[in-house]
């Protein structure tokens, strides 16, 4: 049994399933249960964002991760690694939280950064007649903050946005009456990573091309 204070909404194994999720390390099954739920749990929103402020202070710094422990300098290795805990250990104690003195901080971000070979076909597809035009962020673009996507089709019809991973997995789907999207990255819970975005049109996709979003 979980303690009410790890544990607040009483989804099953919480603290596990937010490191593994982070981590990306869930399975698909489990990952579309957790979005699912946490979408509708503010408890878990807020635990992610937390969580999430920690890992990238200690992504900016390199610690513990393989290639770093394989460097043969090993007084920088240490020094860098400590420094890390530090940076992680403040922050921790700046927003009270004691309970992550359990979780090990590094998380590496190569992964979610990784083309896929499958979706990058499919962003040099041309599909069907239907040509949609000015399309903004350009194919593999870089974006930093503002997830602002925009693109002119005909008639200004309705279309669906959605937005994969690259594993791929579907993160969000919406209706869009306008030729224009504003994405909250904070909203969405984010990780730095490559992300594949796709317009679809009576059922049919439009457009499909990709970003990376590196805050
Ligand atoms: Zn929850």
């Amino acid at each position: 049994m979980e303690n009410q204070l790890n544990n607040p909404c009483g989804f099953t194994n919480r603290d596990q399933t937010i490191t593994a999720y982070l981590r990306n390390e869930l399975s698909e099954k489990d990952e579309v249960q957790f979005e699912q739920h946490y979408m509708g749990c503010e408890d878990c929103r807020l635990e992610l964002r937390i969580r999430k402020q920690m890992f990238q202070v200690s992504d900016e710094i390199p610690i513990a991760t393989e290639s770093y422990e394989q460097q043969p300098n090993e007084s920088n290795v240490s020094w860098y690694r400590g420094f890390g805990w530090a940076a992680a250990i403040l922050l921790m104690g700046a927003i009270g939280i004691m309970q992550f003195f359990a979780t090990p901080t590094a998380v590496d971000y190569t992964a979610q950064m990784e083309p896929n070979t499958f979706m990058e076909q499919l962003t040099q597809q041309k599909w069907r007649s239907i040509s949609i035009d000015k399309v903004s962020p350009a194919n593999g673009d870089t974006l930093t903050e503002a997830l602002e996507f925009n693109w002119e089709f005909p008639g200004n019809q309705p279309v669906q946005f959605e937005l994969f991973s690259n594993e791929p997995n579907m993160i969000f789907s919406k209706k869009i009456e306008k030729s224009s999207f504003l994405l909250n990255p904070t909203e969405q819970n984010l990780l730095p990573g490559r992300y594949y975005w796709k317009l679809i049109y009576s059922e049919s996709p439009v457009y499909i091309g990709s970003f990376v979003y590196l805050p």
